[in-house]
């Protein structure tokens, strides 16, 4: 359980004891080198099982507390970016394609100054689910700031995660937001550059970024590529 527990993705794993050692002290020190929990044999297999269950739930909610963003339900900006190197060395290993989106939310400060800033954050959150229902389950999607997202798209090459984000861009500004009984709506801009033209995630993270500062020179409300086709 030691050994285990030194293991960097084990960290938060629980680990539950069954053994027939029944006396305490032993089971303690067992207990404090690693354990979460120490059963004593014989058990009924309900009592395994149920002991097994509600450690492994605290545990995926504990997890997911710290990998995801409260607000929205994305990944929070330390695990997408983690996830972002892992991304980029499978696809270097694979040979395969990877694009990276930056999306912005155009204007949010005019929202939040004229509806207050909870409306802000409900549009937030509008886009967040959007991007939840919209992208494919290969796509990664993370909150990478306060208005802006990250969206790591496998398998794909630029064009392809131009297209994708451009419907979704769509959708997005036909939305109809209502605060009290007054209707507005809202777009984003959003730049993307691809592991064949930037092949490290430094590279990569600021040729997304500078296609999207791109698409917020353009007039916002598009979705910007590097290098430019
Ligand atoms: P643009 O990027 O198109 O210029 O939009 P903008 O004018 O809104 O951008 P700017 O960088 O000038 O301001 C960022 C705004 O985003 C101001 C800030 O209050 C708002 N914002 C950032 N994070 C949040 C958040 O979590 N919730 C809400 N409601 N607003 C946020
Ligand atoms: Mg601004």
């Amino acid at each position: 359980a030691k050994v285990i527990r030194q293991l960097g993705n084990f960290v938060s794993t629980p680990i539950v004891y069954l053994s027939s050692e029944d006396d305490f002290n032993t089971q303690h020190e067992a207990m404090s080198l690693a354990g979460d929990d120490f059963l004593v044999k014989p058990i009924e297999p309900q009592q395994l099982i149920s002991a097994v269950t509600s450690h492994i739930l605290r545990a995926r909610m504990l997890r997911s507390f710290m990998v995801r963003d409260n607000l929205t339900g994305l990944y929070n900006h330390t695990n997408i970016k983690e996830q972002l190197d892992r991304e980029i060395s499978r696809a270097g290993r694979l040979g395969s394609r990877l694009t990276l989106a930056m999306v912005d939310i155009d204007f949010l400060k005019n929202v939040n100054d004229t509806y207050g800033h909870s409306m802000g954050d409900r549009v937030i959150k509008s886009l967040a689910r959007l991007l939840k229902q919209r992208l494919r389950s290969t796509d990664i999607a993370g909150r990478y700031g306060g208005k802006e997202f990250a969206i790591i798209l496998t398998d794909t090459d630029a064009t392809s995660a131009v297209k994708v984000i451009d419907d979704i861009r769509k959708v997005f500004m036909r939305l109809l937001h209502i605060s009290d009984d007054k209707e507005f709506s809202v777009s984003f801009s959003c730049g993307v550059a691809d592991l064949n033209h930037y092949p490290d995630a430094v590279i990569l993270g600021n040729a997304a970024d500078k296609a999207l500062s791109l698409a917020k020179e353009n007039g916002r409300n598009n979705v910007a590529q590097c290098p430019v086709s």
